[in-house]
This record gives structure tokens, sequence and C-alpha cells, in this order.
């Protein structure tokens, strides 16, 4: 008999009204059954809300610097049982062990650096034209925040967003992905062991069509923070539009590589490796195209090949396995069917390109390191994100031409260039329309202090990550004191005229 785990609302862990539960498996053997959750419907969403609204009523008036005490003391928990999570991570959504370390990592650095946001939390004081008046500017919080998040980063990406928005006073309820409940699961435990009144923090499992989508719509709801597809954040965009609703997305990418002729080329091979295979492609910065200068081009092609070959299938908690499984059978089927796309468009496979499925591989959902060849900017493999271990490699003339080819997605998140010559690196950096950039990395590697976000169909406008964040989760209050005890009228006592 499997476990059973609950939402969590208004400080109580409760069932589904409903009564009704969702499986979570292991997605390298899917005969192991993590357990079973909650199938939240707009009924829990709506208690879960409710809830949240009376924890922001009291949240907010709590000092900043007290409010950062419980993250700084989540992220010591986290620290603490930082293996212990891994290993879950692994064993939940596949990522190998590193990357899932790396991943309880992420949302540790978060919780240091958002800890001391809380005795920051800048705001501007700027002068005034009048005499006697003091003019600033400071933040407030959103009220209730609606945190929807994916499987692929289940640990980090939740705290992105759960820890500055409850360093900057609102209340959260959080619908995490169904492929990694537990993870949510236990981060809500932690948040509640470091303290966080009850209602602050509110967990409702489901299905994003069910509770997903209710949440959204909850009237009670004043900003949702989204990472996921960009199908998926354009309808949520839509429904925040006729509500009225803040709403930060962050959404898909096709990321490239470009090699150019004067790159360092085993570098250059290990950032595709990296890139390409790292989290089975399953990062939405993976570097899903490299555009090779022709110079390089076979060179490049045999090398990258040569070490796709090496890469070792398994369960992420084996120390030899370099590529987990992928997330589940829907999203082996996609990335199968990108193969087949891929083909028909004239695109050769060098390798992969088929489910791996030999002894206990065939208990898990597993996609062989899949790169194209003689792929062209127009086709889909070039343009649409498959979000597997699929790379596709593309030839450019020049540099002109392969900016241009980088540029020619609708995506806009994450870019990479190799090469030796630092004019040329100064003018990718220019000339790449993406939010990050990498000179000599892959397309790969944020850390928490920056910004981290995209253009285009990647994103709305929004950063998160860094202190930009705190624009996502904060409302500006600008307030003026007028100290002279006389009546003064900006714009006309103050014109020299
Ligand atoms: P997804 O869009 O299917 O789901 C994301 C979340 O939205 C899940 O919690 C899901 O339950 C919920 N959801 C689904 N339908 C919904 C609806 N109608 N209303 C409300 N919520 C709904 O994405 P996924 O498969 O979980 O994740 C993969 C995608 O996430 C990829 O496109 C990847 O690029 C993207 N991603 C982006 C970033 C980023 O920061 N830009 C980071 C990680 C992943």
């Amino acid at each position: 008999m499997s476990e059973v785990y609950q939402n969590y609302i208004g400080g109580q862990w409760v069932s589904a009204v409903s009564g009704q539960t969702f499986d979570d498996l292991n997605p390298a053997d899917t005969t192991d059954l993590i357990g079973r959750f909650p199938r939240s419907d707009a009924r829990d969403v709506d208690r879960a809300v409710q809830a949240a609204r009376e924890g922001f009523a009291q949240w907010r008036r709590v000092p900043a610097p007290r409010r950062a005490e419980a993250v700084r003391r989540a992220g010591e928990i986290l620290r603490r049982r930082k293996d212990e999570i891994g290993r879950l991570m692994t064993r939940e959504m596949g990522k190998v062990l590193t990357e899932a370390l790396g991943d309880v990592q992420e949302g540790i650095d978060t919780a240091d650096y958002m800890a001391g946001e809380g005795r920051r939390l800048f705001g501007v004081q700027a002068p005034c034209e009048l005499p006697q008046k003091l003019g600033l500017a400071v933040r407030v919080p959103v009220g209730v925040v609606a945190v929807i998040t994916p499987w692929n980063f289940p640990l980090a990406i939740p705290t992105w967003k759960i820890f500055p928005a409850l360093v900057c006073g609102n209340a959260v309820v959080f619908k995490p992905a169904e492929d990694t409940p537990l993870l949510a699961t236990v981060l809500v435990e932690i948040l509640t062991e470091a303290g966080l009144p009850g209602g602050v923090v509110s967990l409702v499992h489901g299905i994003g069509e069910e509770a997903g989508d209710a949440l959204v719509r909850h009237p009670g709801v004043d900003l949702v923070s989204f990472t996921g597809s960009t199908a998926v954040g354009r309808q949520v965009a839509t429904i925040c539009a006729a509500e009225g609703k803040k709403v930060s997305l962050e959404m898909g990418g096709k990321n490239a590589i470009i090699v150019m002729d004067d790159a360092a080329l085993d570098l250059a091979v290990d950032g595709a490796v990296w890139g390409g295979f790292g989290t089975t492609g399953q990062r939405c910065t993976a570097a899903s195209r490299v555009i090779v200068h022709e110079a390089v081009a076979g060179a490049f092609t045999d090398r990258f090949v040569e070490r796709a070959r090496r890469l070792r299938l398994g369960s992420g908690l084996e120390p030899s396995t370099d590529v987990g499984p992928v997330i589940n059978a829907r999203q082996l089927q996609r990335i199968h069917e990108y193969t087949r796309v891929g083909r028909s468009e004239g695109a050769r496979v060098l390798i992969g390109g088929e489910p791996a499925t030999d002894g206990a591989l065939a208990r898990g959902h597993f996609y062989r390191p899949t790169i194209f060849a003689d792929v062209e900017p127009a086709m889909r493999v070039a343009r649409e994100e498959i979000f597997g271990p699929s790379v596709a490699v593309l030839r450019a003339k020049s540099f002109d031409q392969a900016i241009e080819i980088a540029n020619a997605t609708s995506y806009g998140l994450s870019s990479a260039i190799y090469t030796r010559d630092i004019d040329r690196a100064f003018r990718a950096i220019e000339a790449l329309a993406t939010g990050i950039i990498y000179v000599n990395a892959s397309t790969i590697g944020a850390e928490v202090q920056f910004p981290f976000g995209g253009v285009r169909q990647t994103g709305n406008g929004h950063r998160e990550g860094g202190w930009t964040v705190l624009d996502i989760m904060t409302e500006w209050k600008t307030v003026y004191v007028d100290y002279s005890g006389r009546l003064q009228r900006a714009q006309i006592d103050s014109a020299d005229r």
C-alpha cells in the first residue's frame, strides 16, 4: 500500500474534497509507485485562496526582516537535508543525482539571497521640486500569489517564486506539476517547519486543467506566477488579461549554441553534450540547436556524435548513469514523434532516434540521445521545443548567418557562442536576441543572483532571479510628505514663470 499524501490548506493537511487521487510514478521504473496525491478541484482551490487571504492580512504586517528569517530557516533545513531530498528528486523525476543535488543547491542559494533581501527591499528616494516635501517610493506586497510550476526543476523553480513572494509579504497558493508532487510536499513541509504561519503558504495538488485553471481564475488571486510551456502560459495570460490580474510568465525555449571556426572545438563539444543532453534535454535553457561554422562542421559533428555514443542511460541514482529517463510516456511519444517529423522534413538522424528498451530500461521512459544533421532553419525540429535529448545541428557560412539562424525562432531564452575572437564575442552579445547569453559556455548555467528569463514567446517582460524578481512580487507605492505647513502646488508653485 503506497503512501497517500494531502494538500496543505490554512495550516492543515487535508484530502481533496472529491476524495480523488492521482498516482506519482518513478519515470526510471514505472513499477515504483511513489505515492498518491489529491486530485483537487475548484472547491479545494477556493478553500486555499480563502485561507491565503487571511494569511496575507497577517503576514503583510510582519516586518520584512522577520519574514526573511523564515526563509533563512527553510534554507538551513534544505542544506541539512540536501542529500536525502536530492535522492527523492531523482526517484521522482529522473534527473541524475548530481543534477538533483544541484537543483536543491539552487533552492539553498535562493534562500540565502532572499534572506538578505529582507533587510534591503530597497525603495527609492528622489528630490522633490517643492521645498519641505519628501518624495519616496516603497515596495508593498501584491497580495495572494498563485505559484504554478513545471516538473523539470521541482525544487529550484518553486523556491525562485515562493521565497521572494514570502519575503515581500505575500501569501502563496502553490499548485505544483502533477509529475513532481512529492518534492512540492517536501518543500511545503520545510516551510511549515521553518515557522510560517498557516494560510501564508498553501499547497493544492492536481491536474493543470482542473486545479491550475481554477487557481488562475479565482478572483481572490492577485498575481499568477507561472513557469511552463508557452501554450499553457498563453492561456493563463489570456485569463489574467480578462480578469485584470498581474501575471508573470516563464515559458519555453529553443536555445542555440553557435560554434565559430576559431572555437576551442573540444570545449564546444563539452558544451553541446552538457547543454543538449544534461537533464535529458529537459531544461528550458537546453541547447537544442547547435549552429556550426561550415569550416569546422564536419570535425565538430564527428566528435559530438562520438561523445553522445558514450553516454550511458539508466536510473539517475546509479553513479554510472549520464542520462536519466524522460518524465513520462506522453513526453516520450512526443520526442519520438519529432524524430519522425525531422526525418520526414529531410533531416538525417546521426545517432539515437528511438526509445531505449534494453534490460531494465524497458521499465522506464528512456530515449536515446539523438542528433539530427542536415537541418535547415525552417524545419520544425529547428524551430519547435522538443524538450528531450534531441539536438539539431545546423551549418552556417558566416558569423552573420549564424546569428540570423540563432535568432530565427519565436523563443528567446538563452544562447551561446564559442569563439576566441573577442570582437566576435561582443558582436554576438549585441546581436543575439535572448534574455541570457553565454560566451564560451553552454546555454545552461544560470545563477540565482542574476535576472532569469527571456524575450518573445519565452516571457512577458518579467525576470525572476536576482533583484528583478522583486518587481514581480511587489507593487510600488509612491509617498509624498509635505512638511511646509502650507498649500504647495506641484508644477504650479514650482514653475519658474
Ligand atoms: P506545462 O505547461 O504542461 O505545465 C506547467 C504547469 O502548469 C504545471 O503545474 C501544470 O499542471 C500547469 N497547467 C497545465 N495546464 C494548465 C492550465 N490550463 N491552467 C493552469 N495551469 C495549468 O509545462 P511542463 O510540461 O510542466 O514543463 C515543461 C515546459 O516548461 C517547457 O516548455 C519548458 O521550456 C518550460 N520551462 C520554462 C522555464 C523558464 O524559466 N522559462 C523553466 C522550466 C521549464
